[in-house]
């Protein structure tokens, strides 16, 4: 009896501190301190780009030292890994958007966040244009305004290779609204083809789902799409959901090239189960209203009716960086992106800018991992640098002032801080969700890499994104979005 009494009480104080815990995290991250308003006298940063890169660096610089502005036309920070399930309602949009306002109201100073696109960075003013380009704006037009330092993460555009009917016909995912266009567009073609009395190659056409690349994106959504179909369009639906296809384009001669063959064998073989059309060597060379054409290995077209089209087939540079880009024209030859040296400076403006993340032509993976590493160290780089100048500062000082003692003292220290270390990516895995409960994941395992599959790693890939989720509200928001669906299934309306 007196052992059960101990285990009960256990457990009331573990409730009793993690629900103490909760509160006090919770009172905390929705009751910012005061901040010191920017400074003039200050060195000016601008970050252009609420993303991966910036978010990070913004997270680690102190800003006690610098006066920020961020300028983005997305007010939030968005948790990408995620974004496949917002497809399809398994989990909602809102629940994996951090507001950069809230990201940067915790930091010693004021920091300002304008919802706005930059147009132009002029290399030689140093200077920055934006406007807001959003529906609803002021009469200000485009702004310029001047830097000392710029932080320069606008990520990438997504790729359409050159052919207009995929901006035209086609959804991306890559942002927010991406998402929720493609969800609309699922449950909009789902309506229509329950609509008695029309051909029923008509009815094939509308449930038919055309997804171009098979990187991690393009998998993903196939596979979210699938687990839709049969948990709750096979519900709501039964007339339709087993005529429901998806077919997965992939130019190169396997799907996931990041990951070992193994696994790649295992998602194709657990994809032919799901019933989701895998056609590798295929390339897209066409979109209109109603088909997808793909030339097929044998250079024969075919042409695919469709009522959704995904295009998920990688990422191009944006306009602004391509315009950076002529404006350096001897140090920026690369076409994947812009090129740094390894300390993130971009090559020709070294003094001045840095560039982050996906709008970079580095060695590593164009992955939310490296950007965030990437963001990480800047962060820290901008506080190192802060120091150096302080202690300058101080050397000046004490000589001026005739304290020759401290002179020693401080050039001592200001050279152990000059020793500002490049660089260094670090390779934590990759994981992929494929459907049905399983997840793949390639993990660095002493000097190689193990490769496991399955509904552990499933199990593992939902825990690693759960507490790589940025706040703690995203994570009560994805946990609640996580149960709703496993008790109520998913929504099945459209806005
Ligand atoms: P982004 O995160 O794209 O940020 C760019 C920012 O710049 C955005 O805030 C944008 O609004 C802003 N911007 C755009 N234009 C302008 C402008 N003109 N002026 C100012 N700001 C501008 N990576 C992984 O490691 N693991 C994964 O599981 C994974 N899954 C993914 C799933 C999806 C669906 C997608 C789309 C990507 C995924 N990625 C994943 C890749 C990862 O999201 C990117 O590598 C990462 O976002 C790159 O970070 P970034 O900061 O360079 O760019």
């Amino acid at each position: 009896r007196g052992f059960f009494t101990r285990v009960k009480r256990g457990i009331y104080a573990t409730t009793a501190l993690s629900l103490g815990a909760f509160g006090y995290y919770a009172y905390e991250a929705n009751n910012p301190p005061d901040q010191l308003p920017q400074d003039p006298k200050l060195k000016t940063i601008v970050v252009l780009g609420s993303g991966w890169a910036a978010t990070s660096m913004l997270q680690n610089i102190d800003t006690r030292n610098y006066n920020v502005i961020v300028i983005s036309p997305a007010d939030y920070f968005l948790f990408t890994p995620l974004l496949p399930s917002v497809t399809v309602g398994t989990i909602n949009g809102r629940s994996i958007a951090q507001p950069t306002r809230q990201t940067v109201r915790f930091g010693a100073r004021e920091v300002q966040c304008l919802e706005a696109e930059a147009t132009h960075v002029d290399v030689k003013a140093k200077t920055v244009t934006f406007e807001d380009k959003s529906e609803i704006h002021g009469s200000l037009g485009t702004v310029t305004i001047p830097f000392d330092y710029l932080v320069y993460s606008v990520g990438t555009a997504p790729q359409t290779f050159g052919i207009d009917g995929v901006r035209k016909h086609g959804c991306f995912l890559k942002e927010l609204r991406d998402a929720e266009k493609i969800r609309n567009r699922l449950m909009d073609c789902v309506e229509s083809a329950c609509i008695t009395g029309q051909p029923q190659s008509e009815v094939d056409r509308l449930l038919h789902t055309v997804v171009v690349g098979g990187g991690p994106t393009g998998v993903e959504f196939a596979a979210e799409l699938r687990d839709f179909v049969v948990e709750d369009l096979s519900k709501w639906y039964p007339e339709i959901a087993n005529r429901v296809k998806v077919t997965l384009v992939e130019g190169l001669p396997s799907i996931l090239p990041m990951f070992s063959k193994k696994l790649v064998e295992y998602t194709e073989h657990e994809f032919s189960q799901q019933e989701i059309s895998v056609l590798t060597k295929h390339m897209l060379k066409d979109v209109d209203e109603t088909h997808v054409t793909v030339q097929k290995p044998d250079g024969t077209m075919d042409k695919m009716p469709y009522g959704l089209f995904v295009m998920a087939a990688g990422n191009g540079q944006r306009e602004i960086t391509r315009d950076l880009m002529a404006q350096l024209p001897e140090s920026q030859k690369n076409r994947r992106g812009l090129e740094v040296d390894d300390h993130m400076r971009l090559k020709g403006m070294e003094e001045t800018i840095f560039a982050l993340g996906d709008c970079t032509a580095t060695p590593y993976a164009a992955t939310a991992q490296s950007a965030s590493q990437q963001g990480k160290w800047l962060g820290k780089r901008f506080n190192q640098m802060a120091r150096i100048d302080d202690l300058n500062e101080a050397v000046a000082l004490a000589q001026k002032e005739g304290r020759w003692d401290e002179v020693p003292t401080y050039q001592k220290m200001l050279k152990k801080a000059e020793k500002l270390k490049p660089f260094h990516y670090s390779h934590a895995g990759a994981l992929a969700y494929i459907g049905g409960d399983k997840a793949i994941a390639d993990l660095p395992f002493m000097n190689g890499e193990v490769s496991i599959g399955g509904v552990a790693t499933f199990v593992a890939w939902r825990g690693v994104y759960f507490s790589k989720l940025f706040s703690l509200r995203n994570r009560v928001q994805v946990g609640a979005d996580w149960l709703h669906v496993k008790v109520f299934g998913r929504c099945v309306t459209r806005e």
